[in-house]
């Protein structure tokens, strides 16, 4: 009978557990909490946005982003889809995001637990490993200074991304220590920082926007959605969208700066905004924006474009036009940080893609040994990409193992 231990009782873990299980392996993971999945269920606002059918590379983001796609493929996608229809879950799908039906992450995480103990998986909680040692044949494991042996070892500890949850970032010093390489791992889906006086004046606005991020003066993404403007700089998906370049921007040293298109309705806004001034003429310029923008919002943009509430568009110079239509449209947030580890949902960076097999996530470094879910040097943008890395790591890792060991 083979040993097989999972570190960490995570999307990844179970998954990997649930498919490594079979007559000829004995399966066990070991979570530190007292109970499993605990990050799981604050997925999705607590309704868990499990997978997404848009299949793109471009959700996704590594340093060897190349290898993605050997990895993000339309086949382990359909396994992702088998596996939920195995694990009982009936989808509801928004905008392409798939939820359970009940919309609860606690479903998904009931049927993980449900699904492993059925096929006879062991999970034993409380149980913190602090050191993981290579031996000649398998590994030993030193949990609560006992110590536990296993011919299969599989990381799925998760990254440092919320470590309330559990995964405080211990896996990154497992793999330093067995000898792999990290990109260093940074917070992304994380709030932007800005630096300026004026955000407390826009603070709790809600806009649709759309997005630029320039680095060293050169536009390198953009996004659009719902910005959430906070009295410390920027949050909303489409800025999560954008985080994993600023954070690792400016680990390089890089100046990162947001522009924000508030008025990304109009195509030509300088001619459209010509134009509704007309129709209305009677209007000042604080009122003619608050017929379109948020009245806090509008009060920053005059502020900046050093403007007078009581002006009309009519009387402004063609400088202070042009200005107005700047502040508007190419609004730039210098980003100054990002709110921490503590803060994020995901990490960008982790153990590098040059060190796994991608068709079974077993090291390339040591036999048996498997990493699985956010440790990898992958992560997605927001819509469950990240889940679905968790989903596919832990299908083929899972998959390897007990096929190994089914034909000993
Ligand atoms: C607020 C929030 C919302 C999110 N929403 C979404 C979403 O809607 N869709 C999406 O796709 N992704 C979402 N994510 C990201 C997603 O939750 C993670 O990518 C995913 O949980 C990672 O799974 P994992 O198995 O790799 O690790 P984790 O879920 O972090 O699990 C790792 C487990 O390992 C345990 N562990 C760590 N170290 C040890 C140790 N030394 N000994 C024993 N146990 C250990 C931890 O306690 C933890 O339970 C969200 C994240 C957050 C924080």
């Amino acid at each position: 009978m083979k040993r097989v231990l999972i570190i960490g009782g995570g999307p990844s873990g179970f998954t990997t557990a649930i498919l490594a299980k079979n007559k000829n392996t004995e399966v066990k993971i070991l979570e530190r909490n007292s109970s499993s999945l605990k990050k799981l269920l604050m997925t999705g606002n607590g309704k868990c946005n499990y997978f997404n059918e848009t299949y793109s590379i471009s959700n996704y983001h590594s340093a060897n982003i190349e290898k993605v796609g050997e990895f993000i493929t339309e086949k382990n996608l359909l396994e992702v889809k088998n596996f939920f229809r195995f694990l009982g879950i009936v989808p509801k799908v928004k905008n392409g995001c798939y939820y359970p039906f009940s919309m609860q992450a606690s479903t998904v995480k009931n049927a993980l637990e449900e699904a492993s103990k059925a096929c006879g998986v062991e999970v034993i909680n409380n149980c913190l490993v602090t050191e993981i040692h290579k031996k000649e044949n398998g590994f030993s494991v030193i949990c609560d200074e006992e110590e536990i042996l296993c011919d299969v070892l599989v990381l799925a500890c998760g990254s440092k991304a919320c470590p309330k949850t559990g995964s405080d970032g211990m896996g990154y010093s497992f793999l330093k220590e067995l000898g792999h390489t990290l990109v260093p791992p940074v917070p992304a889906l994380v709030q932007l920082i800005g630096e300026g006086d004026y955000f407390k004046k826009w603070d709790g606005v809600r806009s649709e926007v759309s997005l630029k991020l320039l680095e060293d003066g050169k536009e390198i993404s953009e996004s659009y959605g719902e910005i959430q403007l906070t009295d410390y700089g920027l949050s909303g998906i489409c800025v999560f969208d954008l985080s994993h370049e600023v954070s690792r921007g400016l680990l390089d040293g890089k100046k990162e700066v947001i522009q924000i298109n508030f008025v990304p309705f109009a195509k030509d806004f300088s001619s459209w905004f010509d134009q509704y001034s007309r129709e209305h003429s009677n209007k000042n310029i604080q009122d003619l924006l608050e017929g379109f923008l948020n009245f806090k919002l509008v009060s920053v943009i005059l502020e900046k474009s050093s403007l007078s509430c009581s002006s009309l568009y009519s009387n402004l110079s063609k400088e202070e036009k042009r200005v107005l239509c700047q502040n508007l449209e190419n609004f730039s947030v210098p980003i100054i940080g990002t709110k921490d580890f503590d803060s994020c949902q995901v990490c960008n960076g982790g153990v590098s893609l040059d060190e796994v097999s991608l068709s079974t996530m077993e090291s390339l470094k040591i036999k048996d040994l498997y990493i699985v879910g956010e440790l990898l040097d992958i992560n997605g943008n927001c819509g469950g990409y990240n889940l679905t890395t968790c989903w596919i790591s832990g299908l083929l890792a899972g998959k390897r193992i007990g096929e190994e060991h089914d034909s000993n």
